[in-house]
Formats: structure tokens, sequence, C-alpha cells
């Protein structure tokens, strides 16, 4: 599958290439999820090998992913498998994320140094900051306050990841680097109702209403929290920009620089699929953070942008729904 080269650098300011990824070999671990994939689209544009795990590993043991990356043998390393989930997800199966989450990253960072990866991309979220941080929330806020408690599981987990790729650099000189994605959404998302994101929740919950004619369709929480939303092909120029951009210890923000209410968010979800009913707010289920808008001026002043709208983003994921890309459940295995 090959996409057009990214034109998401400002007036051609390229910032020096740390990292060409000509002739290399690429592991993306978690190659069929929603970033993962999309991290694939993006590097197939890119003159690199892409190497894949064709045994479907189980990284959370440790031999198995040991000999897995010893076999495979990349340059290049991006942690982009995860156990991933939305609120009600994380709340509901705390051990699954926070076990599931810290053996891959403990996992795969170890195997990745290992075997003498030259660099390796370690993806969080924009869940592992204090859920009251300062907004737009700086890279800085890290590690300085309590954490949003519906999902403290998840964000631990991908703390001790950032701050095991911090620890590998400094104690063996790897090039580790981190970077924190706003809410993700697009093509291969997960649309279970329990274990979903907001996004593709609401677009199979206005998609079914609509082919039902129900009046209304419920939306959980108040609808008054605030969320940032990126289409996932955006995050994945963003990841190959830094591979080849950006070296050095702590975080790097990734987001779209304005957010939304969910109120407004549902409402754009239901013009997208061309619902018309009304939306009903339940607040007996949690709104989560209040706010999560992330500082993205790093990135930035490297001279990344992203490109796509959130309607045309939410178009092309609804597309996508229509077209059966969704995952599976997303359920813990055990
Ligand atoms: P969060 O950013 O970690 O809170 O992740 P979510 O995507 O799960 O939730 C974002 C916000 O959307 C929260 O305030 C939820 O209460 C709200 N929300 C509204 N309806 C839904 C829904 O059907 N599923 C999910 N997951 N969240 C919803």
């Amino acid at each position: 599958m090959s996409q057009p080269p990214s034109s998401s650098i400002a007036d051609g300011a390229v910032p020096p290439t740390l990292l060409d990824l000509r002739g290399l070999r690429v592991f993306v671990a978690g190659h069929r999820g929603l970033v993962g994939a999309a991290i694939m689209r993006r590097l197939a544009s890119e003159d690199c090998e892409l190497v894949t795990d064709a045994t479907g590993t189980d990284l959370r043991r440790q031999e198995a992913t040991e000999r897995l990356i010893a076999g495979l043998k990349p340059d290049v390393v991006v942690v982009a498998a995860a156990r991933v989930g939305g609120i009600y997800a994380n709340s509901t199966w705390p051990a699954s994320f926070i076990y599931d989450n810290l053996a891959i990253a403990m996992n795969v960072i170890q195997a990745a140094r290992l075997s003498g990866v030259r660099k390796l991309l370690n993806l969080g979220s924009s869940c592992v900051y204090p859920r009251e941080a300062p907004q737009p929330i700086p890279e800085e806020a890290l590690l300085t306050g309590p954490l949003e408690p519906t999902n403290e599981w998840y964000a631990i987990a991908k703390i001790a990841a950032i701050r095991l790729c911090d620890a590998y650099r400094l104690q063996h000189g790897c090039d580790f680097v981190s970077v924190m994605p706003t809410n993700l959404f697009g093509p291969g998302d997960n649309y279970d109702p329990e274990s979903s994101h907001v996004p593709a929740a609401l677009i199979r919950r206005f998609h079914e209403a609509k082919r039902r004619g129900d009046p209304t369709v419920t939306v959980w929480g108040t609808g008054q929290p605030r969320r940032e939303f990126m289409y996932v092909d955006d995050l994945a120029d963003a990841a190959v920009f830094v591979l080849k951009h950006w070296s050095a210890p702590g975080i790097v923000n990734v987001g779209v620089g304005h957010d939304i209410t969910i109120a407004a968010f549902a409402r754009l979800v239901a013009d997208t699929v061309g619902y018309a009913g009304d939306l009903v707010f339940d607040p007996s289920r949690p709104d989560g953070m209040p706010r999560k808008l992330l500082d993205g001026r790093r990135l930035e002043a490297l001279g990344w942008r992203p490109r796509t709208d959130l309607a045309d983003g939410l178009a092309r994921a609804y597309a996508d729904f229509l077209a059966g890309g969704a995952r599976g459940p997303g359920r813990p295995l055990d």
C-alpha cells in the first residue's frame, strides 16, 4: 500500500535528518492496531524494509519477544503494541491495562537493546499527564501531580515506558524516544461499544440509530469535557518525522492544537453519519479528564504540522466503518 509522501513540513523548513530510514529494517510492534497499521501505511512511502511478526508473538512473554526481535534483526523498532481502550474499559479491567502494557513495554524495549537497534520510538498517550495539568499541556507537566483515576492504570504503564526509554538512553546510550499523541481515531479502530474510545463508539451508535430510526442517541457523561482529536494518519506522519528528526530524552507531544466539547463532537459525528435525531446525555457515566489539550509547540518548532481536518477525518473513519474495517472487540485476553 503506497501513499504520497508527507506534505506536513511547513514552509520547506526541514530540520536536520538524524536518522536516514533508507535501506533500514523497521519493525512495528502492534502493526495490526489503529496506530501500528497507520504507521505501516506511512512507512510504505519510505525507502525502508518493513519486517513483521508473522507468528503473532505474545509480547507480554519476555523470552518469546527477545527471540522474535533477535530473529527479525530490525534497525528501528516502533512500539505501537498496547492494551488500549476507552474510559469504561480502562476502569473495568485495571489489571489487564497495567500488566499488559508494562510487560509489552519492558519486553520490547529490552529486546531492542539486546539486539542493538539503532532507534526505538515508544508510543504513549496524553493520559500520562496529571488530571489538573495546565492547558494546553506542556511536556514538562509529566509527573507533576495525581493522574485521572479513570485511566491511571494505563497511564502508569505508559509513564514507566517513557522512563524506561530515558533510563536506557542514560545507562546504555540507546537512541530511544517517546511521543505522546492526543486522542486518536481512524481506519481500523475498535468499534466495540464497551471498550472503544468515544469516536468509534459514537460512529457505531449513530450508525445503528440511523438504521433503526431511533429518535434519540445516548452519549456518555455530561457532554462538557473537552478533547483534542487527531486523525491517526497524521500521528503516523508525526511518528516518522520524529524517527528522522528527533533524538532526546523525555517526550514529545503530538496534537492538533485545538479541542472541542464532547457534546459538539457528538453532533459532528451525528452529522457525519447522517443521523438527524436528538442527543441525550447520561451523567451516570464518567466524564474522565475535564480537558485534555496538548501543547504541541515542541514538534511545531521543528516544522511538523497535522493536516487532516476533523470533519474530513471523521468522514474517512466512517467510510472505513462502512467498509468493514473495524477491529475486534479488544477485550482482555485473560
Ligand atoms: P478518555 O479521553 O480517556 O476519557 O477516553 P474516551 O474516548 O473513552 O472518552 C472521552 C470522553 O467521551 C469521556 O468524557 C467519555 O465520557 C465521553 N463519551 C461519550 N460517549 C462515549 C462512549 O460511547 N464511549 C466512550 N468511550 N466515551 C464516551
